[in-house]
């Protein structure tokens, strides 16, 4: 389908450039050209789908850097506990009961909550299974996602097993919306060896199913609490002689195409390395804040050229998906941590959550930013709306005022995934209904274990 977005305001993400009574020329999944509305209405009449944005904010899907999208299913299952506490007594039991069916119907909650709060694209970790999987739950909800299998030291044999499956069917699949990664859960579950192992095998996947321009990244839990480095020293007995970003440098793991969710526990020369290895920081404020991890230094790793993206973490520590959320969190943590009101400003944050978001994936060659070329991944906003006006900068309302339900209408790969706030691929209904059931028998299926 064509498609001619015209009459808005389009924030390209391409260095900051704003383009007013603006349109957008979609073809099949490509944004075919970007420009002032008079004169793509010459070039694109007919045969285009048109969509007035007049009065409304055109920008490119938010692009959420870290989930575990199956955990919707355990929404507020349990809070206000301390991290590990709350992952060795709580969810790692409940998760043990959750069937691959359980994982998929979760990840369609996520998928469907993601694409209603203008997120376009979500890099997520969880277990992956062959028949049913966040994957496909993905695909089907017409949602862009990097999918990965979360390895950890005891179940080698099943993750070499389901990392080869996930690449091999899933990745540059469903139209090139499905991408694949390798996800080591963390330092401290993954020991020195395997985690070298990972590297080697997701080298092989490369060779097999991936290329330079859509590789097959690593997604790792990096520096989550200030105790990490003391629980791999006591966990593997290795004496961490700099930060954690240090020690996973010397096992030789780090490079471009590994993002690094929390950053929270850093030292300066985990930053140097970061930088001299150009590893990606996926922020995670709401979830770091929830499970009282720390706050990430953020200005520290922008100052330095670090890549820095922003993501929820799974619908269990934040509780939910709100990109717009975790933009205003992020602008406001920072400012106040930091004392300093300059901090983190609105036209940053905004970057972090779409053309950095992209870059931190490995993945800005087709998505980030409306440019002529990339895949057709954006949102549409109403600004005419009592908390949205007037209206002086977009940037700063879309961080500092906007909520996720503003989102009108979204775009991925060319498709209307969402108009006028229905969504075209799923029936929102049944994925809820899906979830009610699943959430029954998973806690039928626990209180049966326990007894
Ligand atoms: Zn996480």
């Amino acid at each position: 389908m064509n498609i001619l977005i015209q009459n808005g305001t389009i924030l390209t993400m391409q260095n900051r450039k704003i383009i007013r009574q603006g349109a957008v020329a979609i073809e099949g999944e490509t944004i075919a050209d970007v420009g002032k509305t008079h004169e793509l209405k010459r070039k694109y009449g007919r045969g285009y789908e048109k969509i007035d944005a007049k009065g409304k904010v055109v920008m490119p899907g938010l692009i959420n850097t870290h989930q575990h999208a199956a955990m919707s299913l355990l929404r507020g299952y349990a809070d206000d506990l301390p991290l590990q506490e709350w992952l060795e007594k709580w969810i790692w039991p409940i998760e043990k009961n959750m069937t691959p069916h359980d994982i998929y119907v979760g990840a369609l909650l996520t998928a469907v909550e993601s694409i209603m709060g203008g997120t376009t694209t979500v890099n997520t970790m969880y277990h992956y299974a062959h028949d049913y999987n966040e994957a496909r739950a993905f695909a089907e909800a017409g949602l862009r996602g990097v999918v990965g299998h979360v390895c950890f030291s005891w179940r080698k044999t099943d993750d070499r097993k389901a990392l080869e499956d996930l690449a091999k069917n899933w990745h540059n699949k469903a139209d090139g919306l499905i991408r694949v990664s390798v996800d080591p859960h963390a330092p401290y579950t993954v020991d020195p060896e395997y985690m070298k192992e990972l590297k080697q095998a997701r080298g092989h996947l490369n060779e097999k199913y991936g290329s330079e321009k859509s590789p097959i990244i690593c997604h790792m839990h990096i520096a989550e609490t200030s105790d990490e480095k003391k629980k791999i020293q006591r966990t593997f007995k290795v004496q961490l002689k700099n930060g954690v970003m240090g020690y996973l440098d010397s096992l030789g793991v780090l490079s471009k195409h590994v993002i690094a969710a929390h950053c929270v526990a850093l030292t300066d020369n985990d930053l140097e390395t970061m930088k001299k290895r150009r590893v990606k920081a996926s922020h995670n404020p709401v979830s770091n804040l929830k499970l009282a991890s720390g706050i990430s230094p953020v200005p520290k790793m922008l100052r330095k050229g670090i890549t820095v993206s922003l993501g929820t973490d799974s619908p269990c520590s934040n509780n939910s998906a709100d990109m717009f959320e975790t933009m205003k969190i992020t602008a406001l943590l920072h400012k106040v941590i930091n004392k300093d009101a300059t901090s983190m400003p609105a036209d940053k944050t905004l970057e972090m959550a779409t053309i950095e978001g992209a870059k931190a994936l490995s993945w800005e060659n087709e998505i980030g930013s409306i440019e002529v070329g990339k895949k057709a991944d954006l949102i549409i906003l109403d600004m005419h709306k009592p908390h949205l006006f007037p209206l002086y900068a977009e940037a700063s309302h879309l961080v500092y005022a906007a909520k996720a339900s503003d989102v009108e209408t979204v775009i991925i790969n060319g498709r209307l995934t969402m108009e006028n706030r229905v969504m075209t691929a799923l029936n929102v209904e049944k994925v809820m209904d899906m979830n009610r059931k699943a959430k029954n028998n998973l806690l039928e299926r626990l209180n049966a274990n326990v007894k």
